[in-house]
């Protein structure tokens, strides 16, 4: 249906209208900046920048009701530009005209039940939103299609000479910024990302070379690649697509418009656990459900959950002493998030303090948890990667350590699909995980094929099965 036949139907104009005022806004100092320029700190002060619409409370002009209206609607119109997270277009990157989104099939990922079993053995009932149901199979899209978009938008209407995109990753960066930068054309984009050499799994070194990126590949963690990419970001002109970039938190702010709408806008009593790495995911969650309590689209913030393994928690270390130390970290299964000085931290101290004084937690889990709950929540129907067992581990931690309420309504994050981890999995069967992580492969988790004889009957006999009764 287009959206003047549904907006008749309704009575509700569902076409955006509203292009808002937006620049980016220092979080040191307040100063605003025109988006003129590509920039991904304060030129005054250096701090970390937001992108923010001026006009915002223009849209208090409909009720929250109303919003909700307009973006339960929006689901069943195929309009470009209105679809994945630019379904809450007003919200995002009001700026960007439809005609300039960038979609290549990401947002409105499934939120699943837990079954009776996993429910009893976490001892609440809950769901977990696959984020790993994304194109290049992580949350990372999320803020990607936003960036890229922008940057699709900045290059059109500014015509400068070729872009540079480059991002430093622990693997799921690289592959969103490359599949997305891929879809630009080539003359106006070129795509580079850097990676620390053997801190990311072969499925994650694939997909920016299948994207056809230059992977530059440095000796290090995620942290020095990060610095890299921070100095050339500051001397030379390209285009940086980590999340220090305000434009990736647009969008990721969708995880929190897409959970509230897919439990019918009612987020009381709602915890949301989210794996922390650099920082930006948990922020835009935080920044995202702002908005929708702003808009009276929901009536209360959630609680969130955030979870570190207890080799890379410099925020869970913070939220249990008050002090902020950056760390050095060892290696965990949840590589994606082995981050020891996140970069959006100053966001998150500014929010929690802000807003969510007392409704965000963050708690530690260890690696062998991470590891023991991605197998067993694997068992009973999901397809969660380490991260996404680090956070359901760190739920269960922070249920039974009384850290949040019980008889509430739980999500939890899987940030990308277990498969790109898959080696974590193989190596925990092989009982190759003591070194270094710390983690002892339980023998009733290990599961191996079997091998047999081309043989019906001996499988059958291997099998313990009995025959048929022949009548
Ligand atoms: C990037 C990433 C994280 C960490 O998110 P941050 O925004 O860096 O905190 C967690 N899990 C996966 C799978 C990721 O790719
Ligand atoms: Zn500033």
């Amino acid at each position: 249906m287009s959206p003047e036949e549904l907006s008749k139907i309704s009575g509700i104009e569902l076409a955006p209208s509203h292009e808002g005022r937006v620049v980016y806004r220092c979080i040191g100092c307040g100063e605003s900046f025109e988006l003129e320029n590509l920039l991904y700190t304060c030129p005054s002060c250096s701090s970390l920048l937001r992108i923010v619409d001026e006009k915002f409370d223009e849209l208090k002009k409909r009720s929250g009701e109303e919003w909700r209206r307009v973006f339960d609607l929006r689901r069943s119109l195929d309009i470009d530009g209105l679809k994945g997270i630019f379904l809450f277009h007003e919200l995002i990157l009001p700026s960007v005209p439809l005609e300039d989104v960038v979609y290549l099939g990401e947002g409105h990922t499934p939120v699943i039940k837990a079954n009776g079993e996993l429910s009893e053995w976490l001892g609440e009932e809950f769901s977990i939103k696959n984020d790993g149901q994304n194109p290049s199979a992580s949350f990372k899209d999320r803020g990607m299609a936003s960036a890229i978009s922008f940057l699709n938008n900045y290059i059109k209407t500014k015509n400068p000479e070729q872009v540079l995109g480059i991002c430093a990753s622990t693997g799921d960066t690289s592959a969103a910024a490359a599949l997305y930068l891929s879809h630009l054309p080539k003359d106006a984009v070129k795509s580079v990302v850097l990676l620390p050499k053997g801190k990311v799994t072969p499925q994650q070194l694939a997909q920016p070379l299948s994207s056809g990126a230059t992977v530059v590949e440095i000796p290090g963690v995620f942290d020095d690649c990060m610095k890299i990419v921070e100095q050339l970001a500051e001397n030379y002109e390209v285009f940086l697509l980590n999340s220090k970039n305000p434009a990736r938190i647009c969008g990721q702010k969708s995880f929190a418009y897409e959970t509230a709408q897919q439990l019918g806008w009612d987020t009381k009593g709602l915890v949301v656990a989210v794996p922390i790495g650099n920082a930006g995911n948990v922020t835009a969650i935080m920044e995202g459900f702002i908005d929708l309590k702003n808009l009276g689209v929901i009536e209360e913030l959630p609680l969130i959950l955030g979870v570190q393994s207890h080799h890379a928690n410099p925020v869970a270390k913070w939220r249990d002493s008050g002090s902020y130390v950056p760390m050095t970290v060892e290696p965990s299964v949840a590589q994606a998030a082995m981050i020891g000085n996140p970069v959006s931290f100053p966001k998150v101290r500014g929010l929690v303090e802000d807003y969510f004084k007392d409704n965000f937690c963050a708690v530690t889990v260890t690696e062998q948890e991470i590891m023991d709950t991605m197998l067993h929540v694997n068992r009973h129907g999901h397809v969660v990667c380490t991260q996404g067992g680090e956070a359901v581990a760190g739920l269960k931690r922070a249920l039974k350590e009384g850290r949040v309420p019980r008889g509430a309504r739980y999500v939890t994050d899987s940030t990308s699909h277990q498969l790109k981890f898959a080696g974590f999995q193989d190596d925990y069967f092989a009982g190759k995980l003591e070194e270094g992580f710390g983690v002892r492969s339980r023998e009733e988790l290990i599961n191996r094929p079997v091998g047999m004889e081309a043989d019906a009957v001996r499988i059958a006999a291997g099998l313990g099965l009995k025959a048929r009764a022949k009548g």
